[in-house]
C-alpha cells in the first residue's frame, strides 16, 4: 500500500461518518433522525417534564458528557477500519454465495420450478431479516457470556450516557466480528435464494434498505441509544425490542445484566429466557458500575482496556497454576 492510498483511506474514513446523515441505509440518515424526534415528542408530551422539548431532547449532560465524546471519537476511529475492511468483505460475500450456488444443485439437483420474482423478493427480505437478526442475537449472547468476548463488548456498555452515536461505540475487534457475521449471513442466504429463484439476485441492490429495515429505522431505532424511554405495548415487547428495552440492556443494575440481547426481534430473548419487558423496570442508570467508570472514560482507554484485562487474566491464571502442573 502506497502512502497516497493510506492518505486516501484516512480522508475516506473522515468522510464516511459525515456522509451517514444522507445515506438511506444509515441509522443516522436525516429522515430517521426526524422520525426519532417525532417519537421523542410523543414521549415528551406523555412525561411530566417541565422543561422545553428542545432541552428535554438535547440535554447537555447527555450530548456533551465525557462518555459521549468517547462515542464521537469511536465513530471516526472505526470508519478508518471500515474503509480497509469493506473491499475484502464484499469479495468474500460474493465468493460465498457463488460457491453455494454451485454446491446446492450438486447435492439436491436443480429445483423443478424456480421461485417467481415477487416471491423471491418477499421471501428473501423476510429470511434475510430473520436469519440476520437471529445471528445478531447469537453473537451478542456470546459477547455477554464468554469472558474473552465480553472484554471487547464491555466497551459498548461502558457508555454512561446514551445518544444515537453510541450505536457505533464498538471496539474494532467487535466491529470485525460483526462484519464477518453480516457477510456470512448475507452470503449464505443470497446463495440459497440464487439457487431457489428463477431470477437473478443482485446483492448490491438487495443489501440496501428493505421495507423491514426501513420500518425498524423509522420507528425509533435511534432512540434505543438515548435517554428517551420509548416503550411499546406490553404484548408487542415479546415480538419487537422497544428502545426502552435496549436501554434496560445498558443498565448497570445487576438484575438487568445479560437481558434483552435482541436487535430487532424480541422473540429470541423470549425463547431463551433473556427477555425483560419495560413494564417491570422503573428507571435505569447506564454503564458497567461506578468501580469501572474511570477505567473507560477516554477513547484510548476503551481501545486498550480489553487487551490489558485479558493479559491480566492470562498472567493471573499462569501464576495460580502450580509449577509442577505448568511444566507438564
Ligand atoms: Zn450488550
Ligand atoms: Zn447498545
Amino acid at each position: 500500500m502506497t502512502l497516497i492510498e493510506v492518505f486516501q483511506g484516512i480522508l475516506e474514513s473522515i468522510r464516511l461518518p459525515l456522509q451517514s446523515v444522507i445515506d438511506s441505509e444509515s441509522r443516522l440518515h436525516i429522515l430517521y433522525l426526524f422520525s426519532s424526534l417525532g417519537l421523542a415528542y410523543f414521549v415528551y408530551r406523555r412525561s411530566r417534564a417541565t422543561e422545553s422539548f428542545w432541552s428535554y431532547v438535547f440535554r447537555k449532560d447527555v450530548w456533551l458528557s465525557r462518555s459521549a465524546f468517547v462515542d464521537y471519537g469511536m465513530i471516526f476511529f472505526n470508519s478508518f477500519f471500515k474503509v480497509f475492511l469493506i473491499a475484502p468483505y464484499f469479495i468474500f460475500g460474493f465468493y460465498l454465495s457463488y460457491k453455494l450456488e454451485v454446491f446446492l444443485p450438486e447435492v439436491f439437483g436443480y429445483p423443478s420450478q424456480g421461485l417467481s420474482a415477487t416471491t423471491t423478493i418477499i421471501l428473501y427480505t423476510i429470511v434475510l431479516t430473520v436469519v440476520g437478526d437471529f445471528a445478531t442475537y447469537l453473537v451478542h449472547y456470546i459477547m455477554h457470556f464468554v469472558p474473552f468476548f465480553w472484554e471487547f463488548h464491555k466497551v459498548h456498555h461502558s457508555a454512561t450516557t446514551l445518544n444515537p452515536v453510541t450505536q457505533y461505540r464498538i471496539h474494532p475487534v467487535e466491529l470485525i466480528i460483526n462484519n464477518v457475521k453480516g457477510i456470512l449471513v448475507l452470503g449464505l442466504v443470497t446463495g440459497v435464494f440464487r439457487y431457489l429463484s428463477a431470477h437473478p439476485i443482485e446483492e448490491m441492490t438487495l443489501i440496501g434498505a428493505n421495507v423491514l429495515s426501513f420500518a425498524f429505522l423509522f420507528f425509533g431505532s435511534n432512540l434505543r441509544h438515548s435517554h428517551i424511554p420509548l416503550k411499546y405495548f406490553d404484548w408487542l415487547e415479546y415480538i419487537f425490542i422497544s428502545p426502552f428495552q435496549h436501554q434496560i440492556h445498558h443498565s448497570d443494575n445487576q438484575k438487568h445484566f445479560n437481558r434483552n440481547l435482541g436487535s430487532k426481534l424480541a422473540i429470541w430473548d423470549w425463547m431463551f429466557g433473556t427477555l425483560i419487558r419495560s413494564k417491570s423496570v422503573e428507571t435505569v442508570q447506564f454503564g458497567i458500575g461506578e468501580d469501572e467508570k474511570e477505567r473507560y472514560d477516554s477513547l484510548l482507554k476503551n481501545l486498550y482496556m480489553p487487551f490489558k484485562n485479558l493479559l491480566a487474566t492470562a498472567v493471573g491464571r499462569l501464576s495460580r497454576t502450580p509449577m509442577a502442573e505448568r511444566s507438564r
